[in-house]
């Protein structure tokens, strides 16, 4: 999974994609061995796979994993070209979702590129950077569609659903926030709109307000401005990312707990960024490893196969699957679950549910 971080300048981007490449899976638990430098990855923490290494004192553990992007330098003009504008675009374009870093720390020592803080205002100046963009590619496809249909009358429902696009978008809202049939969602998606695609708000707040229960007047703007288009907004301080980056997991924890943050920041976004995207994790268990693989909810039991390999899904025959939760009750014995009838054999039309550990049996 790819993620995009995007944000004025100022705002503390740096400072949090900082932190997770320091957070970031080390490149040996990383199978391909360059990592561009404007790429961060991070383990997607999972709980269930500490408690199923100890259960088959497993000589691996592999998590699943979400990659960031550090898309700096989209300001205002982007979508004319201005400065390296267009080639950040370019780079939403080959995200799966965007992270945009939203200033909420109010701080005299560093500048605000429009003066004063204002999120409301940043998250408009990028989002009609993206809306402009979209509404070049419509456009052009607009015209494409005009002429194709003096021969395809059919064409007309396309066409008129790309016109009602793109007045939405005139009025300065993102794609993502029209409401839409499924038939009309799915051909939208297709059009690959940068205003289309999922969007978290990461609310950066001051270090001493990322503890408190209580979000400030900006966050609460943020948020409410998410509501209306349907994203998420997460509330971090990059800041104490930045800081915790540095330490292992029990001083992690301790120092949390100290400042009465309950979940780090990036927790919190990985966590988001799989909500927004609608994806579920499966598990395998074994000896060798225990490992989290990351589907969309609603993939089958070949899909699901086919993440670990092609031959699986290509070959695929069966899967002997239990919940996780029904794996601890039997102490993860399972000779036990089996005696129990609590394993399932499930074939092709299965559809696989988050916590599910499988083991798929397969043709070569
Ligand atoms: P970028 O231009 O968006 O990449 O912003 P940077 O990450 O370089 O941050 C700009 C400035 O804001 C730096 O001086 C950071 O130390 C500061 N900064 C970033 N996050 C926070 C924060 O949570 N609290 C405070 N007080 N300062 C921050």
């Amino acid at each position: 999974m790819k993620l995009g971080i995007v944000g004025l300048p100022n705002v503390g981007k740096s400072t949090l994609f900082n932190a997770i490449t320091k957070a970031g899976a080390e490149a040996a638990n990383y199978p391909f061995c360059t990592i561009e430098p404007n790429v961060g990855v991070v383990t997607v923490p999972d709980e269930r796979l500490k408690v199923l290494h100890e259960m088959y004192h497993s000589k691996k553990t592999v998590y699943t994993t979400i990659e960031f992007y550090d898309i700096a330098g989209l300001v205002k003009g982007a979508s004319k070209g201005e400065g390296l504008g267009n080639k950040f675009l370019g780079h939403i374009r080959e995200v799966e979702a965007i992270v945009h870093v939203v200033r909420c720390f109010e701080d005299p020592n560093v500048v605000h590129v429009d003066g004063q803080i204002d999120p409301l205002s940043d998250i408009e100046t990028i989002n009609l950077e993206l809306i402009l963009s979209d509404m070049e590619v419509l456009e052009r496809r607009i015209q494409k569609t005009t002429k194709n249909l003096k021969g395809d009358k059919t064409l007309q429902k396309e066409l008129d659903l790309l016109k009602k696009i793109h007045e939405f978008l005139s009025s300065g809202k993102s794609a993502r926030a029209m409401e839409l049939t499924e038939d009309e969602a799915e051909f939208v998606k297709s059009l690959d709109l940068l205003s289309y695609k999922p969007i978290i708000y990461a609310a950066n707040v001051a270090e001493d307000e990322a503890g408190s229960g209580d979000e400030n007047e900006y966050v609460k703007a943020v948020r409410g401005f998410a509501e209306t288009e349907g994203s998420d907004t997460v509330m971090i301080c990059a800041k104490i990312e930045a800081e915790i980056s540095e330490l292992d997991d029990d001083e992690k924890t301790m120092f949390l707990e100290e400042l009465g943050i309950a979940e780090s920041g990036l927790d919190k976004l990985v966590k988001s960024s799989y909500h927004l995207l609608d994806l579920i994790s499966f598990l395998t268990a074994g000896e060798p490893e225990v490992r989290a693989w990351t589907i969309k909810r609603g993939t089958k039991a070949p899909g699901a196969a086919g993440k670990i390999h092609t031959d699986f899904e290509k070959g695929f025959i069966r899967a002997e699957t239990i919940a996780y939760d029904k794996l601890i009750e039997c102490g993860g014995n399972l000779a036990t679950a089996k005696e129990k009838g609590l394993i399932r054999s499930e074939g092709k039309e299965y559809v696989v549910q988050d916590g599910d550990v499988m083991h798929f049996l397969f043709n070569v």
